[in-house]
């Protein structure tokens, strides 16, 4: 079920691998979202398991509609966390509740600052980076009280497999120089979590090193893992796994 977990005081972290759920064909097992056409009945017992699996007393997970925007939810005391909104970001100060951001290539990002008691889950693709939803997020935590925030990078494709069309290359690279990129067969490429890393570290966030206890690492490559969900080797119709991020009282 987790490709990758941690912990850091009362916050936990973990992003999910394919395995475990009830999803067949292209979504199995373990695929988190229904927006490409899985069984929706799957979807929400796969969700269910990933809640339970997460222990006691029980989360409730904040999900979120993506659109490959900059915009930031806040779940606070006055959100329905049923409700999902549009957004590539949420952030929230309450415990117990599971903020998930779900990804196939893309790369999924957990915040956290546990003594201020405010976490956050971002996704950052190709245009997110270049739309500033990671800077955007740090500023949301910011507004509720973070400052000393550490990240965590999830599965994603890296640097050596993203293809991208030279003019893409250089138009990326132009706002975020560290993204840029060649593949391992010598085209032009973009490596997003590089780029995400560069924008969390020239905001002081540290990143952890992403070797949890008795997993592989967090950031490893979505297309290059038979164990993981990637867009770019399974097509449109691929299952998504999730980042999640939470607090406990
Ligand atoms: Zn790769």
């Amino acid at each position: 079920m987790f490709a990758f977990r941690d912990r850091l005081g009362r916050v936990g972290v973990a992003f999910t691998d394919r395995h475990g759920g009830t999803s067949g064909g292209p979504f199995a097992s373990l695929n988190l979202t229904d927006a490409t056409g899985d069984d929706p009945a799957s979807v929400r017992g796969n969700l269910d398991r990933l809640r339970t699996t997460l222990g006691e007393p029980p989360l409730r997970l904040a999900l979120m509609h993506q659109v490959h925007g900059a915009d930031v939810h806040v779940v606070d005391g006055r959100t329905d966390v049923r409700e999902v909104p549009v957004a590539d970001a949420l952030v929230t100060p309450l415990a117990d509740v599971a903020l998930v951001v779900r990804v196939a290539d893309c790369v999924p990002v957990l915040l956290a600052d546990e003594r201020a008691g405010v976490v956050a889950a971002a996704h950052a693709g190709r245009p997110g980076l270049v739309a500033g939803v990671v800077p955007a997020t740090l500023s949301a935590m910011h507004d509720l009280g973070a400052e000393r925030i550490r990240a965590w990078v999830g599965p994603h494709v890296c640097g050596s497999c993203y293809e991208v069309p030279d003019q893409m290359r250089a138009d990326v690279s132009a706002v975020v120089p560290e993204a840029d990129a060649r593949t391992s067969w010598g085209t032009p490429a973009l490596d997003i979590g590089a780029g995400v890393r560069a924008q969390l570290t020239a905001a002081g966030v540290e990143v952890a090193s992403g070797a949890g206890a008795g997993s592989r690492a967090a950031s490893r490559c979505t297309v290059e893992d038979d164990d993981l969900f990637s867009y770019r080797r399974q097509g449109r119709r691929s299952g998504r796994l999730a980042g999640v991020v939470w607090r406990r009282r």
